[in-house]
């Protein structure tokens, strides 16, 4: 539903220009500040952001007006990997993984991510739904306004159709704007015919009925040894370009995997997790129109042995992203604190990670054309911080910042206890 709304008095406003692509290299940390900014959002859309006394001159008309004096606004953030509908709770893998178990281990004691397939096809629709709803309140809180969910824990053609299905189902319960991911070649099935049969499966049989039912925007895959190596991972690329869906990958997460260089050559639009890409892979490969999603969390919760080289990859002219990857082994919901984050893990600036988790995040969904930047024209889309300075999200790290989430001029979360001051 679309909304008229006045924004005034903001301390700074991040408008993070559209210039057409994503952004990379020295450009990854220009956030285009507008100090004592107001935005008027009409028809739920940017219709302007200057000063507030401009604001006040050229839309006086009365609509609702939300007084945003010491925060900062940025574009409404945009949360590009996550895995939200899945049954169980797998949170003893975590106390063994500290303990010194390793993934092996572990699969061998009855966890891994087969133990959420079993669970999640056991599961019943209405729990899964209630399950992802309930990420869906944390995510939001977190500062998200648009999220990408996945499939993935089904792994066969009508339990993949099904979690598709009920994510669909699932928007309901969310002010979030949701986009689909088809994720058949997550892991190959321990109870299926190989990752080479199960790779023809996912090409033959679940990409074709996703692509007819028309539930999914892009399709992603795993290339990873011991699962999808690179020849696999090509084929499916390979196969689901001819088939016009864009692609992308979960890549070189638990070894090096060629994953990067397979996502490149593929023409997908983004690679997530990066974690053990070789320096010198991001350097033979070099500039490309694949966006690398790094997930800070996620290398912290696997207690990974390397991180991925977020600054190698701008050095290289690559396009970042950050994502929080909430899933069923940990459930970290709040995109914001990924941001704060990426600072310390990777030492990204504050405002690397800000265009990460929007601007470039909206170009890994292909949302750019309506949200990621304060562009006039693109969706009133929000996220208000409690700070001065959008810089704080790096040094106020635990504080409750997020006061306002807004979509197409509305509001569809309050961080503060109280009313929402509007008239
Ligand atoms: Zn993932």
């Amino acid at each position: 539903m679309a909304s008229d709304l006045n924004i005034l008095n903001a301390s700074q406003v991040a408008r993070i220009l559209d210039d057409g692509g994503p952004r990379h290299g020295d450009l990854q940390g220009r956030l285009d500040l507008v100090p004592g900014g107001g935005i008027a959002i009409r028809d739920g859309k940017i219709a302007a952001v200057a000063a507030t006394a401009a604001i006040l001159r050229e839309f006086p008309d009365p609509v609702p007006t939300l007084d945003a004096t010491g925060m900062s606004v940025l574009p409404g953030l945009v949360e590009c990997h996550s895995h939200p509908i899945f049954a169980g709770n797998r949170h003893w893998e975590y106390v063994r993984r500290l303990q010194g178990a390793t993934s092996r281990q572990i699969r061998a004691e009855g966890g891994g991510i087969w133990s959420t397939i079993l669970a999640t096809r056991q599961a019943d629709d209405l729990a899964l739904v209630r399950q992802a709803a309930r990420g869906y309140e944390a995510i939001l809180a977190g500062g998200v306004t648009t999220l990408e969910v996945k499939s993935g824990y089904g792994l066969t053609t009508a339990q993949e159709l099904r979690l598709l299905r009920l994510l669909r189902d699932s928007a309901a319960a969310t002010g979030m704007d949701l986009v689909y991911t088809f994720l058949g070649a997550h892991i190959a099935p321990q109870d299926g015919p190989g990752p080479d049969a199960y790779a023809r499966l996912v090409r033959e049989e679940m990409l074709p009925a996703v692509i007819a039912q028309g539930i999914a925007a892009f399709h992603d895959l795993s290339c990873e040894e011991g699962d999808f190596p690179h020849p696999l991972a090509m084929q499916l690329l390979e196969d689901s370009r001819s088939r016009g869906m864009p692609t992308r990958v979960h890549a070189d997460a638990s070894s090096p995997s060629l994953g990067w260089r397979t996502a490149a050559a593929g023409g997908a639009l983004a690679a997530d997790h990066l974690t053990y890409t070789p320096d010198d892979e991001i350097r033979s490969v070099g500039a490309t129109e694949t966006i690398a999603v790094l997930l800070p969390m996620a290398e912290q919760f696997y207690l990974d042995e390397r991180k991925a080289n977020a600054r190698l990859f701008i050095e290289n002219g690559v396009p970042l992203a950050i994502g929080t990857d909430y899933c069923s082994s940990f459930q970290a919901t709040s995109l914001t604190l990924s941001i704060s984050q990426a600072c310390s893990w990777f030492r990204l600036t504050p405002a690397e990670a800000i265009v990460a988790a929007t601007l470039n995040s909206a170009y890994v969904l292909k949302k750019n054309r309506d949200r990621g930047s304060l562009d006039l024209g693109k969706r009133g889309d929000l996220t208000i911080l409690a700070c001065a300075h959008p810089n704080e999200l790096g040094t106020r790290v635990g504080a409750p910042l997020v006061r306002y989430v807004i979509s197409q001029g509305r509001i569809i979360h309050d961080g503060a206890p109280g009313p929402v001051p509007l008239p």
